[in-house]
């Protein structure tokens, strides 16, 4: 991490951290952005409770809608309500991280916040307590927006040595990704665990089993905390499902689900009905799944093709994979292998539900 600023701006910044606040404590607002990104501002909260802050008594806020292109500039302001609160990494003490829901001043939910109909969805369907986990993948990139490490002009070897890779010239930035797994952890992110991708610059983490709405909240939080540990590295971090064209695997959410009735003893007959339904409404899956997916699920780099819906044992090619494990055990799980890495985890999870399910009451 050669041409960053991060080291002065780092060790400054831990001797500030440490002032004592007079028993204030700063509440970091995050929100889902226009572009699939996140935003943020800070506040002071002047008391403290003693059971812990809870985001049905911390203030809802607002923010200039007009500036993030999710308002218009004549009805610009946009309401933040809390709805999860975690401990703030990046300023130990009682600071905390606030996930906020936008709603418009109508009443009615902006049009980027998409978690309101998923909790919707997640209540009427809370019998099966479905559960999610989703593997993030994502590339870094520099500040010219070239992969972190990349040559100048030109490409690295062909990939091969890079999956889950170690050393020197197989992968870059371990640096970040271990920032943000402790980040992950010291926030109460379900964080699962971390692997090197097949293409060099590109890693995953992944978040699970959460139940029901949990899982949209914990991976935008992971999310926010990736961003914010690769701005002090000088890093960019891309969603984008296939970064660069060629030869080069693309990037995806890989959505793992299961529900009580399939994780026990005759599991399999309902992992199987769940996979019919979704063949049913592969389209209406592949329209919430990612913008750009297109170039990504081309049939090659392990991927199925976007306009077949296709399933398997094991098979990485297909949209559906049922892990061997599953099927030796005849119960378990399924994994969606659809979703791009850029897709809105509360849509995801969301049109899971409806399509095995139904609408939401
Ligand atoms: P892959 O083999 O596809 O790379 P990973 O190990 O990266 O899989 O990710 C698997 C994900 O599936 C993890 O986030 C894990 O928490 C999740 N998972 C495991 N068991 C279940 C289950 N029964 N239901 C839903 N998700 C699960
Ligand atoms: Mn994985
Ligand atoms: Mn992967
Ligand atoms: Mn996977």
């Amino acid at each position: 991490m050669a041409e960053s600023t991060s080291v002065s701006y780092t060790e400054n910044l831990m001797k500030y951290m440490k002032l004592d606040q007079k028993g204030s404590a700063i509440a970091e607002y995050v929100w889902i952005d226009a572009n699939g990104g996140v935003r943020s501002k800070s506040r002071t909260l002047t008391s403290i409770p003693e059971g812990g802050f809870k985001p049905e008594d911390l203030p809802v806020w607002n923010f200039d809608g007009s500036s993030t292109d999710q308002a218009p500039g004549d009805n610009s302001d946009v309401y933040l309500r809390p709805i999860a609160v975690f401990p703030d990494p990046f300023r130990p003490g009682p600071n905390i991280l606030v996930l906020a829901e936008c709603w418009m001043s109508d009443g009615t939910p902006n049009k980027f916040n998409h978690r309101h109909e998923a909790a919707k969805l997640m209540e009427t369907h809370a019998e099966h307590e479905p559960w999610f986990g989703l593997e993030q993948e994502y590339t870094l990139f520099d500040m010219n927006d070239r992969p972190y490490g990349w040559p100048k002009n030109g490409f690295p070897a062909p990939q091969g040595p890079y999956y889950c890779g170690v050393g020197a010239g197989k992968v870059v930035c371990r640096d970040i990704v271990e920032a943000h797994y402790k980040a992950c952890l010291y926030a109460g992110i379900k964080i699962t665990g971390t692997n090197a991708e097949v293409m060099p610059a590109q890693w995953e983490f992944q978040v699970g089993p959460c139940t029901g709405i949990e899982m949209g909240d914990h991976l935008w939080m992971a999310r926010f905390l990736l961003h914010r540990v690769a701005e002090e590295f000088g890093a960019k971090v891309s969603v984008h499902p296939k970064p660069i064209p060629g030869d080069w695997n693309g990037a995806g959410l890989h959505s793992n689900f299961s529900t009580k009735e399939m994780r026990v003893e005759g599991g399999m007959k309902h992992i199987e009905a769940a996979i019919k339904k979704l063949e049913g409404r592969h389209k209406e899956h592949i329209l919430v799944y990612g913008e750009g997916n297109d170039a990504r699920l081309t049939g090659r780099h392990e991927t199925g093709a976007i306009d077949q819906f296709s399933y398997g044992v094991a098979n990485r090619g297909a949209s559906i994979r049922i892990p061997r494990e599953t099927a030796a055990k005849g119960y378990g799980y399924f994994e969606d292998r659809r979703p791009a890495s850029n897709a809105d985890p509360y849509q995801i999870t969301g049109i899971i539900m409806e399509t095995c399910f139904g609408a939401a009451k």
